[in-house]
């Protein structure tokens, strides 16, 4: 009888934490849904010398650029899939793989 009792505690205790670790994960699901693409007219954007297309910068500008740079291959994309993802410069906004900044760092091989 009292092995019954016990066994309901821990079913009531494994709902309650499946529970919360839902209502956890969910500001984190929603967070990333409401990021949006950065524009170059950004003002961090354009104090940065963002562009979407690294092959639009004007290198007497902006003369670190090579043409091997871009977001693709700079440490700051996070990981992820797609042509817009997020960076870690510009907090809440999607850069595009092809785009390029002038804090452009290689990642690491
Ligand atoms: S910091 Fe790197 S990934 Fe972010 S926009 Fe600049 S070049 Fe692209």
């Amino acid at each position: 009888m009292s092995d019954c009792k016990l066994d309901r505690r821990q079913m009531l205790k494994g709902v309650l934490l499946s529970a919360a670790s839902v209502t956890t994960l969910q500001p984190q699901q929603s967070q990333s849904a409401e990021l949006v693409k950065l524009t170059e007219s950004d003002p961090t954007a354009a104090a940065l010398g963002y562009h979407t297309n690294s092959k639009n910068v004007d290198v007497k500008k902006f003369p670190t650029y090579k043409s091997t740079q871009n977001c693709a291959n700079c440490v700051q994309l996070q990981p992820g899939t797609g042509n817009d993802r997020a960076c870690n410069i510009f907090s809440g906004k999607l850069v595009n793989v092809n785009g390029w900044c002038k804090v452009w760092v290689l990642k690491p091989q």
